[in-house]
């Protein structure tokens, strides 16, 4: 049995009518950039997650760049980020012109809020969660520490759309939040593609402006702006996409499920929460990352049995990567979880029958190891 770690091809396959219609129907109108295709698909984004509005923009490290953008980064501004994130998160607020700062993460893997109280300065200005691996932050734990400090939060929901904390979507924390549709996510698009979610109605016109040339969307220009706006063909096949995420989110907490039952026994490994271990979080398992003994030797075992895995972000937490001014921290927790983590196959994909048998690679790798 073969089971590939994400076989891009399928995003299309399993859909290739309805999403060969919509092509023909939006090419047919000659609709390619800003037409009613993205305000509609928009519209139904601020909805699905009760934000206040939704910019669609080129991808989510442009969203995030925006977000900070529009907050307003001077020099010297410190942000507080996780170092288990993509670099994404920290280049943004750096090409803004702000200095990001790294810290540790918690047991899940996510930003650690004690971490994230030690780490502020007089010149932190802002926090930026990554919710990952398709799970919250402890936002009510965040939220309290930016309050008390006067910090923006711009969320990294780049991997999140539909997760839930206490009930409320990720997405809907912070004073902005970018979502990703790049092609693997959970709501994956055709291409690169992204969202600034935008939970303050008066910086609307800030965020929009940015995106698409300091223009209004009257087209008048008001500030220095960019280039940085949704396909429009892209934001027809994602009103698709949205309409059936929730089956996706319900796939993949089956299978989350699934691998748990079958896991749970080996004490070289450990699993990411459960779906339903906790009751406040609801978690859509944009990926599943677990932390292995003999990770390399695992790995090596899983795809010469025909299983592919992936190690996230190349293998290193942001801090760890040479020339870029961040490797001075020393983060012990996140250089611990690098060195053990991988992530199995999770997509909704894969069938009931290819998850256990990763699960049976598995046991009998650790049968001898
Ligand atoms: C994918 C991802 C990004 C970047 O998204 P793009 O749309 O590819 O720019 C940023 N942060 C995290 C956590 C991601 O997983």
């Amino acid at each position: 049995m073969k089971v590939p770690f994400f076989d891009y091809s399928k995003l299309f396959q399993l859909n290739h009518d309805s999403y060969l219609k919509i092509f023909l129907e939006v090419a047919n109108r000659g609709a390619f950039i800003m037409q009613s295709d993205v305000h509609e698909f928009e519209n139904e984004l601020a909805k699905y997650l009760s934000a206040k509005r939704v910019v669609g923009v080129g991808n989510a490290t442009d969203g995030l760049e925006i977000a900070w953008m529009a907050v307003g980064l001077n020099d010297g501004d410190e942000v507080i980020c996780s170092a288990h994130t993509m670099l994404a998160t920290a280049s943004a607020i750096k090409m803004a012109g702000g200095t990001p700062v790294p810290v540790d993460i918690g047991d899940d893997g996510l930003i650690s809020p004690t971490a994230i109280t030690d780490a502020i300065t007089d010149r932190t200005v802002g926090i930026s969660p990554t919710q990952l691996n398709g799970r919250s932050c402890d936002m009510e734990k965040i939220a309290t520490i930016a309050e008390e400090h006067d910090l923006v939060i711009v969320e990294d929901a780049a991997q999140s759309l539909g997760a839930k904390f206490n009930g409320k979507n990720v997405g809907t924390f912070g004073r902005f939040a970018a979502i990703s549709f790049f092609p693997a996510k959970v709501l994956g698009s055709f291409g690169d593609a992204g969202a600034v979610v935008v939970n303050d109605d008066q910086l609307y016109e800030s965020i929009y402006q940015l995106h698409d040339h300091g223009r209004t969307s009257s087209g008048e220009v008001r500030s220095w702006g960019r280039n940085s706006r949704l396909d429009n063909l892209q934001a027809a096949f994602l009103s698709f996409g949205l309409s059936r995420h929730e089956d996706v989110i319900e796939r993949r907490r089956q299978i989350a499920q699934q691998y748990q039952c079958r896991l749970e026994t080996i004490d070289q490994i450990k699993l990411p929460p459960a779906p339903n271990s906790d009751s406040r979080y609801f978690d859509v398992y944009q990926n599943y990352e677990i932390r292995a003994r003999s990770r390399d030797k695992l790995r090596l075992f899983l795809s010469d049995s025909g299983v592919g895995t992936l190690i996230q972000w190349g293998g290193k937490a942001i801090h760890q990567w040479a020339g870029l001014g961040l490797e001075r921290y020393s983060l012990p927790e996140a250089d611990a979880f690098f060195e053990e983590c991988i992530m199995l196959p999770m997509n909704n994909f894969i069938t009931d029958d290819e998850v256990d048998y990763v699960c049976d690679v598995i046991h009998s790798f650790y049968k001898k190891h």
